[in-house]
């Protein structure tokens, strides 16, 4: 059996009717420069996070970058975010000129460790960035309380988990503000790049708006030095499909989950996730602790199953931070944890049968 990491093609039959129609009229009307789809949209993934407001950009490596420039982070700043993460959570910091300061995360959850973000902050802090890794929310009560208390801002990097809760509360309402991606991979997947900028306070709003787009105020009335970073209305059509369905596919994805958690429970040496009590989680990615696991990765990989690492190298160890002088050993959790996790095949429609292969040839390989 093959089985791929991610297979989309049962979604696209489900949204392909409403998308065609939608599709046709932004390309009737030439609308492909935020038009009232792309408005529409921001607005409804807004509501959709409890949020006020919905900035749409290029990516979720821009979102980040252009909230860390609403927040005025620049050089001589410090931004704290957990090393294990994408790079992407850091490259934003870079690009202001800030220096971003990895700290480890919980052994249990993947997510930063409120306590290693305490120690970490400075007189130069001026920002947090939690990652909700892999679709579930980092423990953001202890992070506000503690940020709340230094005036740091908290940037909720909520790239992996649309739709997850922390405490009934929506991710993308839980600091002060959030930035999701659209790449097609994640839990709401454009066909193409895409990201959004979320947050209930209006002076952000007013600056992302215009940080987004040349930093205009009006057509041709630039007040500050914008970007060009735009969701393109095309991209706002297929979301607006998908994000009418998230909900259910998050349903099946955490259905997935369950069984996978299930069939695997039993097996010496696979850590599979954990669901912390006051969250809910999406499963962006499925992912499980094995010793071994390169060589895991290749046997699965020779039974036709699609898997990936996320991620193989923690931020502080990557190439492109080398001028920071981090060591291995420097944050030991993360370090651990990217040697031993394997992410399984993950997609809302994926089928029983494929989950049980999975299953079974993991534990063939582990036996
Ligand atoms: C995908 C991702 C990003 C970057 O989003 P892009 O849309 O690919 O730019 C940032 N942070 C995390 C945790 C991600 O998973």
């Amino acid at each position: 059996m093959e089985v791929p990491f991610i297979d989309f093609s049962q979604q696209y039959q489900i949204i392909k009717e409403e998308i065609d129609v939608g599709l046709k009229s932004v390309f009737e009307r030439g609308a492909f420069i935020l038009g009232q789809e792309e408005k529409d949209f921001e607005l409804d993934f807004a509501r959709y996070c409890d949020a006020s407001y919905g900035i749409g950009v290029n990516s979720g490596t821009d979102a980040l970058y252009l909230a860390l420039g609403c927040i005025d982070v620049g050089p001589g700043d410090e931004v704290i975010l957990p090393s294990f993460t994408f790079i992407a959570t850091a490259l934003c910091v870079s690009y202001t000129g800030a220096t971003p300061v990895f700290v480890d995360i919980e052994e249990e959850t993947y997510n930063i460790d409120p306590e290693r973000f305490k120690e970490a902050v400075t007189d130069k802090t001026k920002a947090v960035i939690p990652v909700h890794l892999y679709g579930q929310p980092a423990d953001m009560k202890e992070i506000a309380a503690l940020a709340k208390d230094r005036n740091i801002k908290v940037i909720e990097d909520a790239a992996q988990s649309h739709g997850a809760t922390y405490n009934g509360k929506k991710v993308g309402s839980l600091g002060d503000i959030a930035c999701f991606s659209f790449y097609p991979t994640k839990g709401l997947g454009a066909f193409g790049d895409g990201g959004m900028i979320v947050t209930d306070n209006k002076e952000v709003n007013d600056k992302a708006f215009m940080l987004r787009d040349c930093g205009r105020k009006d057509s041709y009335d630039h007040v500050i030095k914008g970007f060009n970073s735009r969701l393109d209305t095309v991209q706002a059509v297929v979301l607006a499909a998908k994000l009418k369905r998230l909900d259910e596919w998050n349903k099946k994805r955490n259905k997935i989950a369950a069984i996978y958690s299930d069939l695997l429970k039993d097996i010496d040496n696979v850590v599979c996730p954990i669901i912390k009590e006051d969250r809910t989680h999406v499963f962006q990615t499925f992912a499980v602790r094995v010793k071994n696991r390169d060589k895991v990765l290749e046997a699965m990989k020779k039974k036709g199953i699609g898997v990936l690492v996320h991620y193989p190298i923690p931020v502080h160890l990557q190439g492109a931070y080398s001028e920071m002088g981090y060591k291995k050993g420097d944050i030991p959790v993360s370090e651990k944890i990217a040697d031993e996790i394997l992410s399984l095949p993950m997609f809302p429609h994926m089928k029983i049968e494929q989950v049980e292969y999975v299953c079974g040839s993991l534990r063939e390989i582990l036996a």
